[in-house]
């Protein structure tokens, strides 16, 4: 599904350069659940942001379903983001002035898919994350939880090879976090690959494999006894 070798980034940093990924080596398959932890600064969202075509290596090798994502167009990088990939953030990202069918609805528009089935498919998915009933609603009148609801049902919609999350449940309490991770757990059960960067333990054992980055390199990668949430 994706691996990367040897990985390297760096920031320019005007005077000096960071090396914030230092010869990364990850493979995940389909339908893993992988979690990412380590301490602030460690490169955790760097890298999840390489995987997610939203920033470039600078070296190495990262391919995504055996295609090399290498010198993408602003173009072509949009449209492997829209076809594998699914987001997840830890403040939602919703557009405020659209209801939360709009919202999920919203990665359909830039396929060009037709209004109806737009919002028929989007209801599907509401109904999914049990938001039905808040279709018409705004994300100003929706709960943390409901919020990030929404966004897993928007990440949904276009049915991503992978769906990354940064910190999905950093601004939740620890009930709506629950929820949320139990809701992962069902769309990973349903053979969804999903990779989420986490400073919670708890959150990083209700996964099936957890991935520590030490300044930049891979300090431990292991395989745990995913604790099931029901
Ligand atoms: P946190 O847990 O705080 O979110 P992180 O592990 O996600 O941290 P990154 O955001 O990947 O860390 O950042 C790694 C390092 O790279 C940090 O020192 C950060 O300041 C630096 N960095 C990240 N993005 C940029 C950028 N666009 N330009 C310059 N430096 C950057
Ligand atoms: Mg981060």
């Amino acid at each position: 599904m994706l691996v990367i070798k040897d990985l390297n980034k760096s920031y320019d940093t005007g005077k000096s350069k960071l090396h914030v990924l230092k010869g990364i080596n990850l493979s995940i398959d389909e339908g893993e659940f992988v979690s990412i932890m380590g301490s602030s600064g460690s490169g955790k969202s760097t890298l999840l942001n390489i995987i997610g075509i939203l920033d470039e290596k600078d070296s190495g090798i990262y391919e995504l379903d055996g295609i090399p994502i290498e010198h993408l167009s602003e173009i072509r990088a949009a449209e492997y983001r829209s076809k594998f990939l699914g987001f997840i953030f830890q403040s939602f990202n919703l557009i405020g002035y659209k209801t939360a069918l709009e919202n999920v609805a919203l990665p359909l528009y830039y396929q060009n898919i037709p209004r109806k089935e737009r919002n028929h498919r989007a209801m599907e998915y509401l109904e999914k994350v049990g938001l039905a009933d808040w279709a018409t609603h705004l994300p100003n009148e929706m709960s943390g939880g409901q919020k990030q609801r929404v966004a897993i049902a928007r990440a949904l919609i276009t049915d991503p090879k992978v769906i990354l999350a940064d910190e999905p449940t950093g601004a939740l309490d620890s009930k709506t976090t629950y929820d949320i991770m139990k809701l992962l757990q069902e769309i990973n059960r349903e053979g969804k690959t999903i990779i989420v960067v986490t400073h919670e333990p708890d959150v990083a054992a209700e996964t099936k494999r957890n991935v520590i980055l030490k300044d930049g390199v891979i300090e431990s990668d292991e395989f745990i006894t995913q604790r099931v949430l029901q």
